[in-house]
């Protein structure tokens, strides 16, 4: 900071004097502070088992901060002083309102944090030790979990790490007890839940639970994310739930090359850090909570979740998206956009493009999927479950399919294990009549196996369409608002579902174009029509 810029600082905040030895926060304070270093010297360090390491000096002009400052989550590092001196001290809503104000600032101090998060992760400088086994579903569930959400943590395994046993030992935990995550050092959970993880974490500590929002933005996915962006950079007092980690399915995805903007493309989980950072510069906030049930018979209407809040909002935007039919795989998720891919999109083809590929599926999808990687792939084996097509799929494509001499289909047949380290490399499956197995040295499946719609935790307070998506604008009928009871003159605005004030966006949608892009734009969009309706 230059000292003009530390001058524009200082009357958002207080300055004070820091003598040596001083600790600013300690990991688990939250909300974090803010300091910029006027004179003196500040370490950030961390600490385990009490050990601390040093992660960062902030002499004069630099200050502190990672993305925690931010989200309220409590403080990972240590900050204390080393030299005595002067800060200006900010808290977090004081640092909120000078990100808001003050664009030079704000792109300063959001870059930071982020880098700085990025170098935490990296290095695996954080608060959480997790222990446990490659082999292991638990142990990849957490990993994800935790790298989904941004939290650096250090993993020991089991296997190759001679001594986890001291470890282990040390915090009373048996071998057979992991995978195991350790919070500062102090709290041990075996085998956690992602929730129990994301309280012991404090991710939840500083939201209100209870406070009347003017919009619930449930599903923290692209749309939800659009929607928290646009509703709180516009003033409105947004939270989301996110059951998972921010980024929903566009956060698996190993690169975005169709988003605008992006030229050289982008990771999904790169994609959803920036803009959950950015929805947290306006002042969205997020908690990690599943929407378990929407009680839409009062106004407001209020979200029930599982951690047992009531949450009572003027407006409701769902976005909570779609899961893909997934097999039951063991290391699906670890080939997931590395071989594993959910869609045939030209991106996909260029991939595989002299390659075999298989894709599982007898919908019409799978069937387009199938005639146009025969295009480019040496050969495609189709595999699905049923006696034949004809079932499931339109005749065109059956016809083109057999039409097709690359395309080889494969009946009662299943896919029973997936091998390969950071990418796939192959990949057994088994006739369920015969019971013969066969692995083929391939490196691409596609998995067609069809779309559900996360609904089911509606439980009918929504009209939905015969495949589960939610109805909503134009494409509710006058039969569809009579029955749900519609109660106003005018007609539910687009994007509005048979409930006023409720909106569905995104992949959840009924007719939706099933894209990030589509996504985002729907999210924006629905916040100018919840303006309206908290107008009326
Ligand atoms: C591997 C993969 C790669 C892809 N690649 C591309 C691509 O390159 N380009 C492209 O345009 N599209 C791509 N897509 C499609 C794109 O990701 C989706 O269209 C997009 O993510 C839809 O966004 P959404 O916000 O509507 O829903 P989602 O992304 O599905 O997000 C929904 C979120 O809601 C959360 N949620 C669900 N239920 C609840 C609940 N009850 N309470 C709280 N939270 C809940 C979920 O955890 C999730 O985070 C890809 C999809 C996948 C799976």
């Amino acid at each position: 900071m230059t000292p003009e810029q530390i001058g524009r600082i200082a009357p958002h905040g207080r300055t004070r004097a820091i003598q040596k030895g001083d600790v600013l926060y300690e990991p688990g304070d939250s909300p974090v502070p803010f300091f910029v270093v006027v004179s003196g010297e500040l370490q950030a360090v961390r600490l385990w088992a009490e050990t601390e390491t040093l992660v960062a000096i902030v002499g004069p002009g630099k200050f502190t901060g990672e993305v925690n400052s931010l989200s309220g989550r409590p403080a990972i590092l240590r900050m204390r002083v080393s030299q005595p001196g002067e800060v200006i001290e900010l808290d977090r809503q004081q640092m909120q309102a000078l990100l808001q104000t003050d664009a030079e600032l704000g792109e300063i101090l959001v870059r930071a944090f982020i880098l700085r998060r990025v170098e935490l992760v990296a290095a695996g400088m954080g608060d959480v030790v997790l222990v446990g086994s490659a082999h292991s579903a638990g142990t990849l569930r957490i990993k994800e979990f935790l790298m989904r959400n941004g939290h650096p943590y250090s993993y020991i395994d089991l296997e190759r790490d001679p001594d986890v046993q001291n470890l282990l030992e040390s915090f009373h935990i048996a071998a057979g007890e992991i995978p195991v995550v350790i919070c500062r050092g102090q709290v041990v959970l075996r085998n956690p839940t992602n929730q129990e993880i994301a309280d012991c974490l404090g991710f939840n500590q500083t939201v209100d639970q209870t406070q009347m929002r003017d919009v619930v933005v449930v599903g923290a996915g692209p749309s939800g994310l659009a929607a928290a962006v646009y509703g709180a950079s516009e003033g409105l007092d947004v939270l989301v739930l996110e059951t998972n980690a921010p980024g929903g399915q566009a956060g698996s995805s190993s690169r975005i090359e169709n988003y605008l903007g992006f030229p050289t493309g982008i990771t999904g989980q790169e994609l959803a850090d920036r803009a959950f950072t950015q929805a947290e510069k306006f002042g969205a906030e997020l908690l990690m909570a599943r929407g378990k049930r929407l009680l839409c018979d009062r106004k407001p209407n209020i979200v029930e979740t599982d951690t047992g809040a009531r949450i009572p909002a003027r407006a409701i935007v769902i976005a909570t998206g779609a899961e893909y039919r997934r097999p039951r795989l063991e290391n699906l998720s670890r080939f997931e956009g590395a071989g594993i891919y959910y869609g045939a999109t030209f991106v996909e083809a260029q991939l595989c493009t002299g390659d075999e590929v298989v894709v599982v599926g007898g919908g019409n999808s799978a069937g387009q999927a199938a005639v146009f990687l025969a295009q480019t792939a040496s050969r495609v084996y189709m595999l699905v479950r049923s006696a034949g097509l004809a079932d499931s799929m339109s005749r065109y494509l059956i016809r083109r399919i057999d039409e097709t001499p690359a395309i080889e289909l494969r009946t009662h047949t299943e896919i029973v294990a997936l091998q390969g380290d950071d990418h796939l490399e192959s990949v057994t499956w088994q006739n369920k009549q015969s019971g013969a197995s066969e692995e083929h040295a391939l490196r691409h499946v596609f998995l067609m196996t069809g779309g559900a719609p996360n609904t089911r935790w509606l439980d009918g307070c929504v009209v939905l369409d015969e495949k589960g998506f939610i109805k909503t604008g134009p494409d509710l009928s006058p039969e569809d608002l009579s029955a749900s009871g519609w109660p106003l003159a005018r007609r539910p605005l687009l994007l509005e579902t048979s409930v006023p004030g409720v909106f569905a966006v995104g992949d959840v949608r009924g007719g939706s174009v099933k894209r990030v892009a589509s996504a985002v734009g729907e999210g924006s969009i629905a916040i100018s029509f919840v303006h309206q309706v908290l107008q009326e």
